[in-house]
């Protein structure tokens, strides 16, 4: 998916185009899916393309939504950043290449990666239960 920077500008919240086109980050604890627990699978809140699943969300403490891994490896590109005088991994939604976060060592088990993400990068779909599906 490829947009103009005002293009992005126009779809997407202003708080959601700073975090996602200028690498922006959003205050810890202020998210709404720091504490969010329910199931279904986080996806790119500008593109729409699937990122992450809840089984594999944890609570990191840091304030910002963590999974110790993206729905699959293709989805979610890692790129070294040295921006604000830090060494770190940058966490990029391929699709679209908006940026989503970054990537730490200090995950659980069984990657032992922390892939530290803004809830302004994500949007959440609700799994279908079975019963759901029969209505
Ligand atoms: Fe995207």
């Amino acid at each position: 998916m490829k947009l103009s920077e005002k293009e992005w500008k126009k779809k997407l919240s202003k708080e959601q185009y700073h975090v996602l086109r200028e690498k922006g980050t959003e205050m810890a604890f202020t998210g709404k899916y720091d504490k969010y627990k329910e199931k279904g699978v986080y996806v790119c809140a500008a593109c729409g393309s699937e990122l992450f699943h809840s089984d594999t969300k944890f609570d990191s403490g840091s304030g910002w939504p963590s999974f110790f891994k993206p729905s699959s490896k293709d989805k979610v590109e890692t790129k070294q950043d040295i921006s604000h005088g830090m060494e770190r991994t940058e966490a990029l939604c391929k699709k679209c290449q908006s940026h989503l976060g970054h990537v730490f060592d200090d995950g659980p088990n069984p990657t032992g990666k922390r892939f530290c993400i803004n809830s302004a990068s994500l949007d959440f779909k609700k799994e279908k239960t079975k019963r759901d599906s029969k209505k």
